[in-house]
C-alpha cells in the first residue's frame, strides 16, 4: 500500500478513537503483580507489572494526581493518556489500558524490554552514519505519523527512544505532545532540544519538531549535541541556539552536513520540513537516499544491534531506580480534576 494510503487509514483510525473520550475505569492494580521499577518521570515511576491471571506484561506509568496538581500539569497528563490511547504505529508506544484510584493514575503500555537508546548511546559514545541513520529513519516514521495525526511531539531525545526485542524503536512520553491544527505558543521541552522559536515565544507548528530531529542526528553521530558546550548555563545556551551558533563536525559526510544545516536552520521558512507536507523533503533528502522506507516501516531491514532479552520479564536493559513513597488517603480529593482522565 502506497505511504499516504497508509497515513489515511492512521488517521481515520486516530480520529475515531481521539473523538471517543472514555474515562479510566476506577481502581488500582490489584489483578496485576508489581515486579521492577523500570524509570522514573516527573510524577512517578514506571515499573513493570504482570496480570496474575493470564500473565501478561505491560509497563504500568504511575502518575501521583498530587503532585501532577502541585506543579500544574493536570491538563498534560489528560492530554498524554488521550494521545496514547488514540495512537497507533510500529514507532511508538499506545495504550494497553488505563485506570485510577484515590491517589494515582495509572497508565499501561507496552513493556519496550531493550531499554532507552540513551543507554546504547552513552555506551557506544556515538554511532557511525549507517548505525544513526537506522535510528534517524526510524524516528523520521514515528515524528511524521504524529504529525499527519496533528499532533506535535515536543520532546524528541535518545531518553524517550526505547528500543524493541527486535531493535526496532519505538518512541515514548506524551507528555508534552500537543493536538494542533495550526500553531501553539506554549514553552515545553528539553532545554539542549529546544527549537529557537521556542524560546522566543513566538507561535510555532510542527518544524520544532525538525528541528530536534536535527540536534538528535547530530547527536547521534558525533556524541555530544551542538550546543551541550553551553548546557550549565542554559541562558547563553538559549543566546546560541537562537543565534544558530554551532560548528557542524569535519567528519560528518557532505550529505550528513547539509542535512543538519537543513534541519538546524533558525529561520523557520528555511528549515528542512517546514512546508505543508514537508517531511518528504526530508524523506528525499540525498543522506537518505540508500533507505528503503518501505522495508524500514515494515520493519525488515536488519537493526544494527538486538538487545540481548532473555525472557518477557527480563529488565537488565534498565537501570535500577527507586521506587516512590506513596501516602494513601481514605477519599479521593481529586475527583473533578481528573475526571476526563
Ligand atoms: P517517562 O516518564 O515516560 O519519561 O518514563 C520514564 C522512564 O521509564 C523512561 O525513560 C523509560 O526508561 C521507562 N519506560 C517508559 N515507558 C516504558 C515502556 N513502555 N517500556 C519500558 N520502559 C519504559
Amino acid at each position: 500500500m502506497p505511504y499516504n494510503e497508509i497515513m489515511k487509514a492512521l488517521k481515520e483510525e486516530f480520529t475515531a478513537k481521539w473523538n471517543d473520550k472514555q474515562p479510566s475505569p476506577q481502581g488500582g492494580l490489584e489483578d496485576h503483580e508489581q515486579l521492577s521499577v523500570l524509570g522514573s518521570g516527573a510524577f512517578g515511576t514506571v515499573r513493570l507489572c504482570r496480570h496474575k491471571q493470564s500473565n501478561d506484561v505491560v509497563a504500568v506509568k504511575y502518575l501521583i494526581k498530587k503532585d501532577i496538581i502541585k506543579k500544574k500539569q493536570v491538563r498534560h497528563v489528560i492530554n498524554e493518556k488521550q494521545v496514547l490511547r488514540s495512537i497507533y504505529h510500529p514507532g511508538v508506544v499506545n495504550l494497553v489500558f488505563s485506570r485510577k484510584d484515590l491517589d494515582l493514575l495509572y497508565l499501561a503500555m507496552p513493556f519496550v524490554n531493550g531499554g532507552e537508546l540513551y543507554s546504547y548511546h552513552k555506551k557506544l559514545v556515538k554511532f557511525n552514519e549507517t548505525q544513526g541513520k537506522f535510528y534517524i529513519s526510524q524516528a523520521f516514521l514515528a515524528l511524521d505519523y504524529l504529525h499527519n495525526m496533528d499532533l506535535i511531539y515536543r520532546d524528541l531525545k535518545p531518553e524517550n527512544i526505547l528500543i524493541d526485542a527486535n531493535g526496532y524503536i519505538k518512541l515514548t512520553d506524551f507528555g508534552f505532545t500537543k493536538k494542533v491544527e495550526g500553531r501553539t505558543m506554549s514553552l515545553c521541552g528539553t532545554p539542549e532540544y529546544l527549537a529557537p522559536e521556542i524560546i522566543q515565544s513566538v507561535p510555532y507548528g510542527e518544524s520544532v519538531d525538525w528541528w530536534s530531529f536535527g540536534i538528535l542526528t547530530y547527536e547521534l553521530i558525533n556524541g555530544i549535541s551542538p550546543f551541550h558546550l553551553h548546557a550549565k548555563d542554559p541562558m547563553v545556551m538559549f543566546e546560541t541556539i537562537c543565534a544558530g551558533e554551532y560548528k557542524i563536525p569535519h567528519d560528518f559526510s557532505p550529505q550528513l552536513q547539509d542535512l543538519i544545516r537543513g534541519l538546524l536552520q533558525v529561520d523557520v521558512t528555511k528549515r528542512l520540513g517546514h512546508m505543508k507536507n514537508g517531511s518528504r523533503a526530508i524523506k528525499e533528502h540525498v543522506w537518505f537516499q540508500d533507505i528503503d522506507w518501505h522495508c524500514m516501516l515494515n520493519q525488515t531491514i536488519d537493526p544494527p544491534m538486538i538487545p540481548n532479552v532473555k525472557d518477557p520479564l527480563d529488565c537488565s536493559h534498565f537501570a535500577k531506580s527507586q521506587q516512590m513513597t506513596i501516602t494513601r488517603s481514605r477519599n479521593d480529593q481529586f475527583v473533578k480534576q481528573f475526571e476526563d482522565f
